[in-house]
């Protein structure tokens, strides 16, 4: 199972791509051709890329939820931790895969009804279900749920690991309350923005649900560790993988300090290290 704490990291790291349609006024088509799980040069197909899964333009977003998420919720209904970053440049569909449009719905609100039904199928269980909100812009951390909350701290102790000094976490029952939530942070980060598309290349979105549950028939008072289960289920909108890259001239980078996203590229640092990481594992 993808999910066995004993494989190495990296085998719990799937990589998948989601082609999109290239715009209408965009009349050349693309350079790159996919076959099966690789993509090609079309005019160099040594130039080729392989990864766990390759979706076409024309796969719609549940597919891409069922066969690559689907899997990632229920183990969080179960008690295992989970991520979905969505990685590309400005433009690559991040957004509209991850919150979906107007078309069709993105893999947020997907994964939030999955949740809730998943929930109620598991009868012998009682469950609490948190959610936060927030982005990551200039290396800050703000509140998506409560605006006033902003250039939140990152703190770590024995009891709750790594988290967000500050963060709000709001209580939800159904996924209406929770998409209800995320058009309320959505709403307000739009003010005092003249350039969203700007704006949102910059910035990490990070959706959180927290999923606790404990065994019904557990009747015991004392709260032992067994008894409750505790997962973090993030999925998360990242910035324009164009400010990950150290390319352009070293002076234009130094002036403007925004063209590089710091955490951006640590993330990949930190996904490199975990890759290598395996060759050097006993
Ligand atoms: P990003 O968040 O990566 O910057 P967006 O999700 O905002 O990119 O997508 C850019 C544009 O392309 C938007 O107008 C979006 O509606 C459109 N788009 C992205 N992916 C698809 C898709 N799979 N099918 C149709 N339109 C798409
Ligand atoms: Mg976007």
């Amino acid at each position: 199972s993808p999910l066995d704490p004993r494989r190495p990291a990296m085998d719990r790291i799937h990589v998948t791509v989601r082609a999109r349609p290239l715009p209408p006024e965009d009349a050349q088509s693309s350079p790159w051709r996919i076959s099966g799980n690789a993509v090609a040069l079309t005019a160099q197909p040594s130039i080729r890329f392989e990864f766990d899964r390759i979706f076409g333009e024309d796969c719609h977003t549940a597919d891409v939820y069922g066969a690559r998420t689907k899997h990632i919720v229920d183990s969080a209904v179960q008690g295992f931790n989970g991520t979905v970053f969505a990685y590309g440049q400005t433009n690559s569909g991040k957004t509209y895969t991850m919150r979906g449009s107007a078309n069709e719905p993105g893999i947020i609100p997907l994964a939030v009804h999955d949740l809730f039904r998943t929930i109620q199928q598991h009868m012998d269980r009682e469950f609490l279900v948190r959610m936060s909100y927030m982005e990551i812009y200039n290396e800050e951390i703000n509140d998506l749920l409560v605006p006033e909350h902003r250039k939140l701290q990152i703190h770590e102790n024995y009891e709750r690991g790594i988290y967000v000094a500050g963060l709000s976490e709001e209580i939800v029952t159904c996924p209406e309350q929770v998409l209800k939530f995320v058009s309320f942070g959505e709403s307000h980060r739009h003010i005092g923005e003249t350039n969203m598309n700007v704006y949102s290349s910059r910035s990490h979105t990070i959706f959180r649900m927290v999923i606790e549950s404990r065994d019904k028939a557990d009747d015991s008072d004392t709260d032992s560790c067994d008894a409750v289960r505790v997962s973090v289920l993030n999925l998360v909108d990242l910035a324009g993988s164009e400010r990950a890259a150290k390319t352009g001239a070293e002076g234009v980078r130094l002036k403007e300090g925004s063209h590089i996203n710091k955490s951006l590229m640590t993330l990949g640092t930190v996904i490199k290290k975990l890759s290598e990481g395996i060759k050097g594992q006993g």
